[in-house]
């Protein structure tokens, strides 16, 4: 709003102050910070440490180049959906809906989701999205704290459940930053139980080795969602949500007309139709895994949490020191502690080349007796 300039008042007591439009919710937040990762050995965000091999990135250079991008891009990004549920192996009834990464599949799922009032319910600690999306859509957000060994309390989900009534539950399998899989039967008892949608959030799906894709038959209010970010194509921004046609066609009317650009819908295309190159990279990162998770547990100073998918969460009574320690050496993990009381002391530390975690064991052993 322009206010009239009074004589004898400077300009800035007249500048709009974002307090008198902006929600108090929204101020009191800070946004989302990515460290700056230049030069680092980057073991800090989960992706696929190897980049796309030569003759598939020639491919999609090639058809890139006759992308019309003077025109808006197909809507339902239809080739590209086609292909996702012959590779994903989704049920032929489900419904599909694409996202630009899967971060906008839960803004999506929550928009459509925000009555007044209206509760999502997530595991703690978890991914934080999930409690960030609550408040960027004036939700409520009810976080159940896992065990100590941060498997799920039944009791206390289903009595949550219960007195809560979410409408949109979000359990991460496996668990971010956590790793592990949740009890697949406890899970159906959750999902039994809920008055809502559950999201059974498969990030990590290539490397768990299981799914919920499978129980989409037994239940009317499952949605399983997936990404492609950590398979190998985190700079697509392409994630997407399964389950009954029903739930799926009311979350698509809050999906923005083109949210899925035509650079990531022929990338993701092409990429897809090689997917076993990005299966064989998967199995290989699992393995380097277990054998990082050996040389972790070998160190009594530290205790290793096993995992279920690209990364594993470590903890020091010094994390703090040695993340710093870690970075002054050139190498990049993501520093927990402080992020939630159940993650005092706690690093992760994503799966990278093979190098690259014998680098970071290397430094890791030295610096654990600082
Ligand atoms: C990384 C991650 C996502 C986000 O994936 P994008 O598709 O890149 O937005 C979602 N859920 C969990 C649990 C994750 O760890």
């Amino acid at each position: 709003m322009l206010m009239p300039l009074l004589p004898g008042y400077a300009c800035s007591e007249y500048l709009m102050r974002p307090e008198s439009v902006i929600r108090p919710e929204i101020r009191a937040l800070s946004a989302y910070h990515v460290a700056d990762a230049k030069g680092f050995i980057k073991l800090d965000a989960m992706e696929n440490p190897w980049p796309l091999p030569d003759a598939v990135a020639m491919e999609i250079a090639e058809a890139c180049a006759h992308v019309q991008v003077n025109r808006y891009p197909d809507s339902e990004a239809s080739e590209l959906a086609a292909r996702i549920r012959q590779v994903m192996s989704i049920p032929q009834h489900a419904g599909l809906l694409l996202g630009n990464g899967s971060d906008e599949l839960i803004q999506m799922l929550a928009m459509a989701c925000a009555k007044p009032g209206a509760a999502i319910l997530g595991v703690e600690p978890s991914f934080v999205m999930y409690r960030m999306i609550s408040v960027f859509c004036n939700m409520r957000y009810v976080g159940v704290p896992l065990e100590e060994d941060f498997s799920l309390n039944e009791v206390s989900m289903l009595e949550t459940m219960e007195k809560e009534q979410p409408s949109l539950v979000f359990i991460a399998f496996p668990n971010n930053p956590t790793g592990n899989l949740f009890e697949p039967g406890l899970l159906k008892r959750i999902i039994a139980a809920a008055p809502g949608l559950v999201v059974i959030d498969e990030a990590y799906y290539p490397f768990a080795g299981t799914t919920a894709m499978d129980w989409l038959d037994e239940f009317d209010n499952l949605l399983v969602m997936r990404t492609v970010s950590k398979l190998g194509l985190a700079g697509l921004r392409l994630g997407y949500l399964t389950g009954p046609v029903a739930v799926i066609s009311e979350i698509n009317k809050v999906r923005l007309p083109y949210n899925i650009n035509a650079l990531t819908q022929v990338a993701g295309q092409i990429a897809l139709a090689h997917h076993a190159v990005f299966d064989a990279q998967a199995r290989e990162i699992c393995s380097m895994r277990e054998s990082m998770f050996s040389d972790l547990a070998s160190m009594e100073e530290l205790e290793a949490y096993p995992s279920q998918a690209n990364f594993i969460l470590i903890r020091h009574e010094h994390a703090s020191d040695i993340f710093d320690g870690l970075k002054k050496r050139g190498v990049l993990v993501k520093n927990l502690d402080g992020a939630h009381p159940m993650l005092t002391g706690c690093l992760r530390i994503t799966v990278g080349q093979q190098n690259e975690n014998l680098i970071l064991i290397r430094h890791l052993k030295e610096l654990i007796h600082l």
